[in-house]
């Protein structure tokens, strides 16, 4: 069996392939996990991009709706009338009151009027306990650029309300006397509650670094960065925020791509960044998004990548091993068959050249069949002759009686005529017309023997050929004074033969009988005929020593013969064999049990209308 399989070979490569490529894919999906934190960041941050703007938009919005208010408010002839005579205490409250109307109105966080010292004569607060009425705000930079550049804006924890808010405000003209100043507080709280809401973290810083606005309350007024000393003396100059607060985060930053950054807070929190200023505030706004869902999302992708291509790969490597198998397989069966091919194409060549051994023996034998056939007729003929030879001397005896009779007979016969008795006359010559009549038999039957036979198988009369046999016989019969017992039947029997032939083989086995019993003074021949559904048989029983074991053995074959020199050439029986088998008989022998041989022509019933075989 061949183990050189190329197919499956390739097949095994492309397997190994597989494997490969999966590991590289394995291990070039683990390097590129950072690009792919990355996109999924940046995506991540784009997506932020919009919480950025709105957040913008609404800070702006509010500042923008309230910056023109302290100047418009500035117009009011009360807040004139007011700090024209701050201590007139029927005007005060009017002022108070109008002032808290306002704020209701306008919704801003307190509306109050100071004097040109800063100190506060009406307030929109003025029935809470944390009143601005009485308070000093001169340190404030929104009061101090009130008065010396017409508008002041500030933002900072409000220092008696203790909530962080904006702060505009403008002067109040009397005349072209700067009287006081007029400011709006608004608070910016509300904008946590909003923020809070998402996941996102929002921090508004200003120009220090420090977190004013944010949705985390313990980050307001942290620093991302530490406080130069002179910011730090202009907080505390400005009271914008409580000292002890402003406490530097933890912050680191690193680059990310499209001008994006991480930011790790303590170590502990990482957010990616989406950054935006508000420029009229010197605030910037930073939407903080933690990076765990990106970073999460960044690993599921890959991993997922990764399971498809294990997947795809271990359904390419069982495909691939299926398709090994099977070509294996049929290889194999391939393989087998053409072993099987082989071997039936010896086989055939084997069984070739013994068949046409086998026609050459045919042929060799049928030749040798040919030649022993000629042989054999031959040789018929030459058993014949020698037959006639034996029989001649007999043959002498039986003609030369009758023609000594019929010699004694005619002179008689003459005698008697003239002594005028002419009935004895006839009656010798009627006895020399039947010796006549017997020699013509013997004649016949002796040239009838003679004859090679040409004539055809047919029809012949059983009992008629045993007659002519029996007749040719009688010469030799006669001489050894045997008797022969033969209950001849009444009707006639056909049988499948030829005359002369069949004669001959009867001939054949009387002539046998009487040789068996040479020794015995009283011969005795006993001849059936059988019939037996389609076959018709004829029995030749003598009461010689029978047929030892050897002799049975050998009988029919040619020159077997047991009998001297010059007295038998063994053919007889074998050409007998053959011309009732020829017939389509058979020729067996066997002993009687009471001694003797029984020979047993077997011969076929023949058809009348098959007719009788002319002589
Ligand atoms: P042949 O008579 O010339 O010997 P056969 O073929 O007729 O040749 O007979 C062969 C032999 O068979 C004889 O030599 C004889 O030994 C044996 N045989 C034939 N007929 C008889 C018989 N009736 N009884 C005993 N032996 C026989």
């Amino acid at each position: 069996m061949t183990t050189s399989l190329p197919k499956t070979r390739r097949i095994r490569h492309a397997i190994r392939n597989i494997a490969v490529i999966i590991g590289v894919v394995v291990v070039a999906g683990l390097a590129a996990l950072p690009r792919i934190e990355q996109y999924f960041l940046i995506q991540t941050a784009e997506r932020e991009e919009a919480t950025l703007s709105l957040a913008i938009q609404s800070i702006r919005g509010a500042l923008d709706r309230s910056e023109a208010l302290p100047a418009l408010l500035a117009e009011r002839p009360i807040l004139t009338e007011i700090l024209r005579d701050p201590d007139n205490q029927g005007l005060l409250p009017y002022a108070n009151e109008q002032l808290r109307q306002t704020a209701l109105t306008l919704d801003v966080a307190d509306i109050w009027v100071m004097d040109p010292t800063g100190m506060t004569i009406a307030s929109s607060n003025y029935r809470l306990d944390t009143s601005f009425v009485g308070r000093r705000y001169d340190y404030r930079p929104y009061f101090i650029d009130a008065l010396t550049n017409g508008r002041g804006r500030f933002h900072a924890l409000g220092t008696s309300s203790g909530l962080r808010g904006y702060f505009f405000a403008a002067p109040i003209l009397d005349g072209t006397e700067i009287a006081g100043v007029v400011a709006v507080k608004i608070h910016l709280e509300s904008f946590e509650d909003t923020w809070a809401e998402s996941e996102n973290t929002i921090i508004v810083t200003d120009q220090n670094d420090v977190v004013f606005l944010s949705d985390r309350s313990d980050w307001h007024f942290r620093t991302l960065g530490p406080l130069s000393e002179d910011a730090l003396a202009r907080i505390a100059e400005t009271r914008q925020y409580p000292l002890d607060r402003l406490i530097p985060m933890q912050v680191e930053t690193e680059a990310l791509a499209d001008m994006r950054s991480i930011l790790t807070v303590s170590d502990q929190e990482d957010f990616v960044t989406n950054v935006g200023l508000v420029a009229a505030a010197g605030w910037r706004v930073m939407v903080l998004t933690p990076t765990r869902p990106a970073l999460i999302q960044a690993r599921q992708s890959l991993a997922l990548i990764i399971l498809a291509v294990l997947f795809a790969g271990l359904v390419g490597v069982l495909f691939l091993q299926r398709r090994a198998r099977l070509l294996e397989r049929l290889e194999q069966q391939q393989a087998h068959r053409a072993q099987l091919e082989r071997r039936v194409a010896e086989r055939t060549s084997d069984l070739n050249a013994a068949n046409t051994q086998l026609v050459q023996e045919i042929e060799e034998r049928k030749a040798t069949e040919l030649r022993l056939r000629k042989t054999q007729t031959e040789l018929v003929q030459a058993g014949k002759l020698a037959a006639l030879g034996q029989m001649s001397a007999a043959l002498s005896h039986e003609f030369n009686q009758p023609l000594a009779a019929v010699k004694a007979y005619a002179e008689n016969a003459a005698t008697f005529l003239d002594r005028d008795r002419a009935e004895d006359a006839r009656k010798n010559v009627t006895l020399i017309s039947q010796m006549a009549d017997r020699m013509a038999s013997i004649s016949k039957h002796l040239r009838n023997f003679a004859r090679r036979p040409q004539e055809k198988i047919s029809a012949v009369s059983l009992l008629e050929v045993l007659d002519a046999a029996i007749e040719l016989m009688g010469p030799k019969l006669n001489a050894a004074k045997a008797e022969l017992r033969y209950n001849r039947p009444n009707t006639d029997i056909l049988v499948s033969g030829g005359q002369v032939r069949l004669q001959q083989v009867l001939v054949n086995l009387l002539s046998n009988a009487l040789d068996a019993m040479e020794a015995r003074g009283k011969p005795e021949i006993e001849i059936s005929v059988v019939t037996e559904g389609a076959r018709r048989k004829v029995e030749v029983r003598d009461f010689g020593p029978g047929l030892s074991d050897d002799v049975l053995e050998n009988l029919f074959d040619p020159f077997f013969t047991t009998k001297s020199p010059g007295k038998g050439l063994g053919l007889g029986l074998s050409i007998s064999y053959n011309i009732v088998k020829d017939f389509g008989g058979t020729l067996a022998a066997r002993n009687h049990p009471d001694g003797g041989a029984i020979f047993v022509v077997d011969l076929q019933a023949a058809d009348q209308s098959e007719g009788l075989a002319a002589q």
